[in-house]
């Protein structure tokens, strides 16, 4: 049995004001207790989010982390080393816009991954296609290189102590959905790449969908067999909301 996830990445987005005001909103929702939640702040606001949400079963990540493991001479990155001693617990890798916009390539990727695990964060591995990609018929392969980028280098273990999040890019940020089958295909083909390394493994292994999730359309998608929780972006950013996304896990 898979205990769902739901994750909040807040993006570039919050005031030292604003993200006090969420943080507090989000102490007031019920969160399921068969529910794990994290919420990934802007690097600047993880520890107004560690202390805020202190004693409650609310986690935090980051967003990002260096590629190297060790601590030292590379201005302007946060080791994960460090982000675990901020109180982080997770990290998310490979998301999309670092990997469109700013240029992470797979390799790149593999290196943060490994560098938080070396840390002892547990990395949420973001892997989608682009639209031209689905229109043109090549989602399972892209999907499956981006997976096997780590799977090749780390080995089917790794992915014991990580999280994956599958991110259809069409549909982040823009009100595009995947719709539920769509969403289960992926997660499918996903855990069964991993199966033909390690059937236990791709059993345990938490596979959440991230693309315009909302407590309108979190329920289908998490009644999926395959999709055990969210990547929440926009929605995350509102406390009722996604404490409502929360819910819709735990049911
Ligand atoms: C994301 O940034 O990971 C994301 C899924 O964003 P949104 O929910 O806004 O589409």
């Amino acid at each position: 049995m898979r205990r769902p996830l739901v994750a909040g990445n807040w993006k570039m987005n919050g005031t030292r004001a604003s993200v006090a005001e969420l943080l507090d909103g989000l102490r007031q929702e019920e969160i399921p207790a068969g529910v794990e939640v994290v919420v990934f702040p802007s690097l600047i606001h993880v520890a107004q989010a560690v202390s805020e949400l202190a004693g409650r079963s609310i986690g935090v990540g980051a967003q990002d982390c260096a590629i190297e493991q060790q601590p030292g001479a590379l201005t302007g990155e946060v080791a994960a080393c460090q982000l675990r001693d901020a109180g982080c617990s997770m990290v998310l890798v490979g998301h999309s816009e670092r990997r469109l916009i700013l240029g992470e390539a797979d390799a790149v990727v593999v290196c943060k991954f490994v560098a938080a695990q070396t840390a002892g964060l547990v990395p949420v591995l973001c892997v989608g296609e682009t639209l031209e990609q689905r229109e043109s018929g090549q989602t399972l392969e892209v999907v499956a290189r981006q997976v096997a980028a780590v799977l090749d280098a780390c080995g089917a273990q790794s992915l014991a102590g990580a999280v994956l999040a599958y991110e259809p890019v069409w549909a982040i940020g823009t009100g595009l959905t995947a719709s539920p089958g769509q969403a289960q295909e992926v997660h499918a083909a996903i855990r069964a790449q991993v199966a033909r390394l390690d059937e236990v493994v791709a059993g345990g292994l938490r596979i959440l969908y991230g693309g315009s999730v909302k407590a309108a359309n979190a329920a289908e998608l998490f009644a999926m067999p395959d999709i055990d929780g969210g990547l929440v972006g926009g929605a995350s950013l509102n406390a009722n909301e996604f404490g409502a996304i929360c819910r819709a896990a735990g049911n």
